[in-house]
């Protein structure tokens, strides 16, 4: 932060000013992401509470019911994560996390043919919204959507 300066103040006590400014401003960030996070808690808990609601109700389809606040949420939590640590989601997933892609593996490499056997990759903001366009019902699952949106890229590069 810049502060105008009299003539009649020191350099040393400007300093010493902007230095307890930056403290300042570094404490309130703190607060801020603190608050945020524990909002965001809340409105996790929230919804996981609303999930079990829809298993006891509707059964193992209950997902297809997810609501619009829901979506929204996801959504925009996961736009918040940069496009590489989206892909590294998926290239670390275990086998389990991806049963829709025969060709991932976490008990070897995966095979050439899994979208995410390259050691780095993106999931764009662009493959996040589409597919949070698609509603809850009719959504592949997300590592089949995702995989294929990677590996067409890869095949446009080749
Ligand atoms: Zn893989």
């Amino acid at each position: 932060m810049k502060i105008f300066k009299p003539n009649n103040i020191s350099n040393k006590s400007v300093n010493e000013l902007n230095e307890r400014l930056n403290v300042l401003e570094e404490k309130f960030k703190v607060i801020a992401s603190e608050r945020e996070r524990k909002a965001n808690d809340e409105i996790e808990a929230r919804f996981a509470k609303m999930r079990e609601e829809r298993k006891k109700t509707m059964g193992p389809d209950g997902w297809k019911y997810e609501t619009p606040e829901e979506d929204a949420y996801y959504m925009q939590k996961e736009l918040k994560e940069p496009p590489e640590s989206r892909y590294k989601y998926f290239k670390d997933a275990p086998y389990w996390h991806s049963p829709e892609n025969v060709n991932h593996s976490h008990n070897g490499p995966c095979a050439p043919e899994c979208p995410f056997s390259e050691p780095n990759g993106r999931i764009e903001d662009e493959d996040v919204k589409a597919y949070y366009s698609i509603p809850p019902a009719q959504r592949p699952g997300c590592f089949e959507f995702y995989g294929q949106r990677v590996m067409k890229r890869k095949l446009v590069r080749m």
